[in-house]
């Protein structure tokens, strides 16, 4: 349903939002994006509902090319996605049942189709006694659960919010987390940027963490789980074959470059390693690193044999 791939974000004035970006979101998916301050999540958001262009990379949204939608269609590319902004909320002058109304009639929908959905989402945010209030009468869970219901008017594909529980308390938090699981058990992909551990930790779903502007892990779990991106399959097969080399390996543990420089070298057993002179070394062309794992791989041999 999404790709990020390669994706660059350089700002004017050279500083790098976003580097190398890559990730792909499955349709009916809730992941979250986390990561510092400054990390690149809200950049990454803008790329995504188009109100920035990547430097470099690709974004598709289904068989939409993001970065290259023409203007003129920008309106109908924005109005398949829900979006919840961090700050801005309802509309101050309307009730919250005309803040509704108000994200239906732009869409052009009957007056029918406006009340009977309206009454589906704000009983969708359990909000149907509180449609007559203006947003400054709401508390604050109840205004973010309003910007919810007003995001879902267009019945959207992807519905994505920057810290939706930001200010909250756990109850209330706890209140909009059940919301947005209803919203995708209905179908919707859903993605949130969040620095609330609690609503991530309650889900333990996909994590999709960046940190300067890096996606650093990608994986189900915990805020705090840091685990390393998801391979690709060819990425696992190269594992794979690494791996039986290294158990091919005459000297198990050491460099698999070592390994065949003594293999050409006829080097076959360990007492041949422990009588080679620095300038055997030096002949065998063991580069210096090479040479410092090398010393480190003797030392090692040489104080478990001690202690057996
Ligand atoms: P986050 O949402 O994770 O806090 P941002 O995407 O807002 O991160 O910011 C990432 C980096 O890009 C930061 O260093 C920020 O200062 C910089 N940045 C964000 N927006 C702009 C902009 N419009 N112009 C220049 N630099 C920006």
């Amino acid at each position: 349903m999404l790709l990020f791939d390669k994706v660059s974000k350089k700002y004017d004035g050279g500083i790098i939002a976003l580097e190398d970006v890559g990730f792909k979101v499955d349709q009916g998916e809730f992941f979250f994006l986390v990561g510092p301050s400054g990390a690149g999540k809200t950049t990454l958001m803008r790329l995504l509902i188009r109100e920035e262009i990547p430097t470099s990379g690709s974004i598709f949204f289904k068989e939409i090319d993001v970065p290259n939608i023409p203007t003129k269609l920008l309106p109908t590319y924005r109005q398949r996605l829900g979006i919840v902004f961090q700050d801005i909320k309802l509309l101050s002058t309307k009730t919250l049942e005309e803040n509704i109304n108000f994200a239906l009639d732009i869409l052009g929908k009957e007056d029918k189709e406006i009340k009977e959905t309206t009454d589906y989402l704000l009983e969708t945010v359990g909000l149907q006694d509180r449609r007559n209030l203006f947003p400054h009468q709401l508390s604050g869970g109840e205004q973010q659960r309003g910007a919810i219901a007003r995001a879902l008017a267009n019945n959207p594909e992807l519905f994505i919010a920057d810290e939706p529980t930001g200010n909250l308390d756990p109850d209330n938090a706890m209140q909009v987390l059940e919301i947005l699981k209803k919203i995708n058990k209905g179908g919707t992909t859903v993605m949130i940027i969040s620095h609330d551990r609690g609503i991530v930790n309650e889900m333990k779903t996909r994590v999709v963490r960046i940190d300067q502007g890096k996606v650093i892990s990608d994986n189900k779990g915990d805020y705090d789980t840091v685990k390393t991106p998801k391979k690709t399959s060819a990425e696992e097969t190269k594992d794979k074959e690494n791996k039986k080399e290294e158990e091919n390996v005459k000297f198990k543990g050491l460099d698999i470059g070592i390994n065949e420089i003594f293999d050409k070298a006829k080097i076959s057993d360990i007492d041949m390693i422990l009588n080679l002179t620095n300038s055997d070394l030096n002949n065998l062309k063991l580069n210096k690193s090479q040479q410092d794992e090398l010393e480190k791989y003797v030392a090692n041999y040489l104080n478990k044999e001690k202690h057996e």
